[in-house]
């Protein structure tokens, strides 16, 4: 993760995002009205006994931003800098990433205020389990169906399951999403917003023929360490990693650094940072590197209108939510540069926790090719979509995607009309 906190409220840039996609669109003022606010946010203080007998009471939420096109769907973040208004926008952007994507699911989020860093495993199942039973009345299969997000792992999810079934008496691995696979977890589920990020990032380069790219990644978390290591898979031919980044710092070799040994370096170090063969780098500076591919993949407001004009990447692939403030768009924009927005490039974990959902209604878990090839389609199919329609109306993609999402949830809300 990168080490800034963020400094602009990712709520107002989510609305200005929604309000610049429902003016192109020419959207209905009524609409936009409902469209501009959360359903429901929940607050909730959880009491937990540490390990050395002393009771912290952490704060959580869950925001339920907009269900029209299904149940809300969303993570759980764990982090020391969870705002409400932090959780709000990410639910907003999970209801437009659903629908770039075009899954039957709205948008949701959660989050804890906490660094699961500094607890140990007994204390972040007793954080798990009081958060699950505090939101139990809101989550449900077809109600609202949990993820991990930054610093929540598929062991979270698993007691998160296991105190919602405890709870209601009846085993439902489908209430959550991203569970270990011997718990109802689907195969591929873990690396799934890497190869999604991937295969956007592919055909972008296509488009730019470019071929062998040079790849920088701020983010060392799941999202940015997986696409690491699955670049060569799926990017195919011979891309080359030249620098990584977490929160401590970065890394960086312009002959590449072999993903394999920098990831077991960082498992035994806590780091990528002191790895034998590369100089070091700041997180911040590792986004300015001459480089075919970025991928921010850690915290929002990366790129903002102070860094974007030096931003040298041809594509970016945002794996991260909201990398990138609407100042910075405008410039990477007038520059040339390909930003494959957050809210398609990062959709391949809410694709494959889709999946998961329905393997697990129906019992029925596929294999791993099955999974691959499913969300490969969604990817390409959504990365055609969004970037035709940005050329045809000559905005970027972000712009694109927001117009394509945003007109699927109006035209859900106009159908069901307002009730009572
Ligand atoms: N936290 C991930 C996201 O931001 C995954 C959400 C999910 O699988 O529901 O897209």
């Amino acid at each position: 993760m990168a080490a800034q906190a963020p400094t602009l409220n990712p709520f107002e840039n989510a609305t200005r995002q929604l309000e610049k996609a429902a003016k192109i669109l020419n959207l209905d003022k009524n609409t936009l009205e409902v469209l501009s606010k959360p359903k429901l946010v929940v607050e909730v203080s959880l009491p937990v006994k540490m390990d050395d007998g002393t009771v912290k009471v952490f704060t959580g939420y869950r925001s339920q931003y907009n269900d029209a096109r299904g149940p809300y769907k969303g993570g759980i973040r764990f982090h020391p800098n969870v705002t409400r208004d932090e959780v709000v926008a990410l639910s907003a952007w999970m209801t437009w990433k659903c629908a770039t994507v075009d899954i039957p699911f709205g948008g949701g989020k959660g989050g804890v205020i906490c660094n699961p860093k500094d607890m140990s495993m007994g204390e972040q199942e007793r954080l798990v389990r009081r958060y699950a039973a505090a939101i139990t009345p809101f989550v449900g299969v077809q109600k609202d169906i949990p993820a991990p997000d930054v610093y929540t792992t598929p062991q979270h999810m698993a007691w998160f399951m296991d105190t919602y079934s405890q709870i209601t008496g009846q085993r439902t691995p489908h209430v959550i999403t991203g569970k270990p696979v011997e718990v109802g977890g689907s195969l591929g589920r873990s690396n799934s917003t890497s190869r999604g990020a991937l295969f956007v990032a592919r055909e972008a380069l296509k488009i730019k023929k470019i071929k062998n790219p040079t790849i920088v990644i701020q983010g060392f978390g799941n999202a940015g360490e997986n696409c690491a290591l699955l670049a060569k898979e799926v990017l195919g031919g011979t891309p080359k990693v030249i620098a990584v980044s977490d929160s401590k710092g970065g890394i960086y070799n312009q002959d590449g650094l072999d993903p394999e040994a920098v990831q077991k370096h960082k498992a035994k170090t806590g780091s990528v940072v002191g790895f034998k063969g590369a100089k070091s780098i700041s997180n911040e500076e590792i986004l300015e590197l001459p480089c075919d591919l970025l991928i921010p993949a850690a915290l929002e407001n990366q790129i903002t209108k102070e860094n974007a004009p030096r931003i040298k990447a041809k594509v970016i692939s945002e794996a991260a939510n909201g990398p990138t403030t609407p100042e910075a768009d405008e410039i990477l924009y007038k520059n040339g540069v390909t930003v494959i927005p957050d809210i398609l490039a990062n959709a391949g974990g809410v694709t494959v926790s889709y999946f998961e959902w329905v393997q697990g209604f129906n019992w029925y878990p596929w294999s791993l090719e099955e999974v691959n090839g499913r969300l490969e389609q969604k990817m390409v199919k959504a990365f055609h979509d969004v970037y035709n329609f940005s050329s045809d109306k000559k905005v970027h993609m972000r712009t694109g995607a927001y117009c394509l999402a945003v007109e699927r949830v109006a035209k859900a809300l106009e159908l069901q009309g307002l009730w009572p």
